[in-house]
């Protein structure tokens, strides 16, 4: 029987996610219809648009800009969120939690929330051979994205943090933030700087600011430097990356980052797991 994804966003049509889950879908054997979904932007629509997907049956939805955040209040008032959701405070994959539906929940009350963005991106740094553990890593940007990967990096051994950002103190009290919501989240181990302040030496330097997206550049120190630069944009020439790159240093953009967090999504709503390498390399080539 075919079962039934979407992902919702707005503006939809440029996402990747269905030829991604398309392929999953053919790499497993399983037969899939996942399609990109418009809503309009506010919450009343994107709890109609959800609640009528999963009464007629559907089987797993990718959320992305702008409904991260209206996701997780859905999810915090219907059928619960995984921990990375709570810590994270936005969700990008919803399923239903069968424990309710089999105590008899509705399917509009049954609604559950995850974040597998942190995830797949560390995921794709490990799987870059990048390491990790004991790390000195630096994070540009405070907005949604950076708030995603935070735990999932501190979860992965790295040794210090340092959070730069425009605004620094939207950097401060996401830290915060994040310490309150969870004890693995030391804010020792956390520093903060306003990003043309950032400097020395680094591990890794993730760019999480959406200044790929226009012709801006990063006011970065001369005095800044990494073995790995990353970031979570991809699809076009990235000056943050030719920056790194001309010093010396590895880089990566944010396809694979895109791919990982799918994997993930794919593999809670179908239980079987994906090779992301090959995947990958398939997708690379399209
Ligand atoms: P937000 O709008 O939540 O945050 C934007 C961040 O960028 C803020 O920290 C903001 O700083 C900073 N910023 C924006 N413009 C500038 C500028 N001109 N100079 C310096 N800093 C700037 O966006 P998101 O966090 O949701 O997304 C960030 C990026 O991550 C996007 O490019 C998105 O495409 C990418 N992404 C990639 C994913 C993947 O799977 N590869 C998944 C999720 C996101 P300030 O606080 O000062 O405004």
């Amino acid at each position: 029987m075919t079962q039934h994804f979407i992902v919702i966003g707005n503006p939809i049509a440029h996402s990747k996610s269905p030829e991604i889950h398309t392929l999953f879908a053919t790499q497993t054997g399983i037969d899939i219809r996942y399609q990109r979904q418009y809503c309009p932007d506010d919450e009343a629509s994107f709890i109609a648009v959800i609640e009528a997907f999963f009464r007629g049956g559907g089987v797993g939805a990718n959320v992305t800009v702008p409904f991260k955040q209206v996701a997780y209040d859905c999810c915090l008032a219907r059928g619960g969120l995984s921990e990375h959701a709570k810590v994270t405070g936005a969700v990008n994959t919803l399923l239903l939690n069968k424990t309710l539906l089999d105590n008899g929940a509705s399917v509009a009350e049954a609604v559950y929330g995850d974040n597998t963005d942190g995830q797949g991106l560390v995921n794709h740094i490990t799987s870059l051979s990048w390491p990790l553990d004991g790390a000195h890593v630096a994070l540009i940007g405070a907005g949604g994205a950076a708030r995603g990967v935070i735990m999932p990096l501190i979860e992965s051994g790295i040794a210090t943090l340092t959070i730069a950002n425009r605004t620094l103190n939207k950097a401060t009290d996401l830290v915060n933030e994040l310490s309150n919501a969870s004890p693995i989240i030391n804010e020792q181990q956390i520093k903060t700087c306003r990003t043309a302040e950032l400097s020395g030496q680094f591990d890794l330097i993730i760019n999480a600011t959406s200044i790929g997206l226009s012709d801006a550049t990063l006011p970065l120190s001369a005095a800044l430097n990494c073995q790995y630069a990353y970031d979570m944009m991809y699809g076009r020439t990235l000056p943050f990356l030719q920056h790194f790159a001309a010093r010396g240093a590895q880089i990566s953009d944010g396809y694979g980052m895109l791919i990982g967090q799918a994997a993930l999504s794919f593999e809670h709503w179908t239980g079987h797991t994906i090779d992301v390498a090959q995947a990958t390399k398939i997708l690379n080539k399209s």
